[in-house]
């Protein structure tokens, strides 16, 4: 049984624990497969899980204790890789289902990594740039043991950053005696980080619009998108949809939206949240809701905020003819089937956002050979491994007649299991 856990629980009596969703899809394409029950029983769950509550000096002088986690689901095709969140919603089962997601997206792409996740329940936007930095070293600190270049490396995922990976790999170097940069990824490039890799979830997210806009016979030129989510994948997927050819009308932060049917100019909006902190109070557009938003007429959606936007109450109403997950876990079950059985193409998060993971990879090859590569090489390597994933869940969900989230699990569960099989963990 799984254990609920705070911030997961139900809307409209639809299951929202993230965990419990996982492993619904892992069964079913277990089952699918036809693979022995050992292989779900060993993926329904991280293989470790860390706890740890750690002091932080706040600016004021006080003490407070922050818990955090850091999850390695699987790592029978190599070490487990996956971000670190900063969110009041992290919880145990939250880390527990992206880390699992991790391990599909790294076997989907074909990377030599198993999947990690972590997250620090706080809220980064009550905090100073001093508070952010000693509450990530310290959660280095306490989880310094389980992590490492051939162990777990994290990176970058909801309100972390460059800075923040900067601050981890400082403090683990410092424990270490030596530089380990090749123990995070998502770095400044000035200490080892790769070009295009802050571009580079977006990319893969806006490349999987593209295939599936040919598989469609959809042209992307002048294609109605909009964007949930305005942070650091939604903003540059916008931007990069537009230049693209499409017509991004509608992007999203929590506060709010804008909403401009002839198109909006992304470059002005990303400058406008530089200077205001917001996106909210942008010239030349309408303010709409999120809940709007989702449901507005369009061609492309890409919801690039968190999980559970998607749901039974707005599947119904959505027009979007392709929707590409830039966010982990953006669709409930329900939403999925709704969606599914209206025509409606998803490209499911585990293979839309992996662009990210992807060029995490080439950040840490790079790290290791101490040789680095220009933005073009990372950005066509990139492309190769997106259009060459998206294609062999493409044949898995047309030889199957299946979805693209079940081929996307079929095709990274057998993966991984080939690999567990051959190193004897099946028996
Ligand atoms: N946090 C990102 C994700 O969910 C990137 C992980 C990584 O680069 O390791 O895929």
């Amino acid at each position: 049984m799984v254990e609920s856990v705070s911030g997961a629980g139900q809307k409209g009596g639809e299951v929202l624990n993230p965990f419990v969703i996982a492993q619904q899809y892992v069964k079913s394409a277990v089952d699918a497969l036809g693979l022995e029950p050992a292989v779900y029983e060993i993926l329904k769950q991280p293989a470790k899980i860390l706890e740890v509550n750690f002091p932080v000096v706040m600016d004021d002088g006080s003490i407070k204790v922050f818990t955090g986690y850091r999850a390695q689901h699987n790592t029978a095709v190599g070490p487990a890789k996956g971000g670190v969140r900063f969110h009041p919603d992290v919880s145990v089962d939250e880390v527990r289902a992206l880390s699992m997601w991790m391990t599909f997206k790294c076997a989907i792409l074909g990377l030599p990594y198993g999947g990690g996740k972590g997250g620090v329940i706080c809220n980064p936007e009550q905090m100073s740039a001093g508070e952010i930095e000693r509450l990530t070293r310290a959660y280095i600190d306490a989880i310094a043991e389980v992590i490492g270049p051939e162990k777990d490396i994290p990176a970058p995922d909801v309100n972390t950053n460059a800075q923040v990976m900067a601050w981890m790999v400082d403090e683990f170097s410092r424990l270490r005696g030596y530089n380990a940069f090749g123990v995070v990824t998502g770095k400044p490039i000035i200490i080892g980080g790769s070009e295009g890799r802050s571009e580079a979830t977006a990319r893969g997210v806006v490349l999987t619009v593209r295939e599936a806009a040919k598989k469609l016979g959809m042209e992307l030129q002048g294609a109605r998108t909009v964007v949930q989510g305005f942070g650091n994948v939604g903003s540059v997927a916008a931007r990069l949809a537009a230049a693209a050819g499409a017509k991004v009308i509608a992007v999203s932060e929590v506060r709010g939206g804008l909403y401009n049917p002839a198109g909006l100019d992304i470059r002005a909006v990303e400058e406008f949240k530089a200077h205001n902190g917001t996106i909210v109070g942008f010239p030349g557009a309408e303010p709409i809701s999120n809940e709007d938003l989702l449901i507005l007429d369009c061609d492309v959606l890409i919801p690039a905020a968190v999980e559970n936007q998607l749901t039974a109450a707005n599947a119904p109403h959505i027009k979007a003819k392709i929707i590409s997950e830039a966010a982990n876990g953006p669709t409930t079950p329900e939403a999925d089937a709704i969606l599914n059985e209206r025509g409606v193409f998803i490209v499911p998060d585990i293979l839309a956002n992996a662009g990210g993971v992807t060029v995490s990879y080439f950040e840490w090859v790079q790290n290791l050979m101490n040789y680095y590569w220009t933005e073009d090489e990372v950005n066509q390597k990139l492309e190769a491994s997106m259009a060459r994933s998206f294609n062999t869940v493409y044949n898995m969900a047309v030889s199957k007649k299946v979805t693209m989230r079940q081929a996307a699990y079929m095709v990274a569960i057998k993966r991984v299991a080939e690999a567990m099989r051959v190193r004897g963990w099946l028996g």
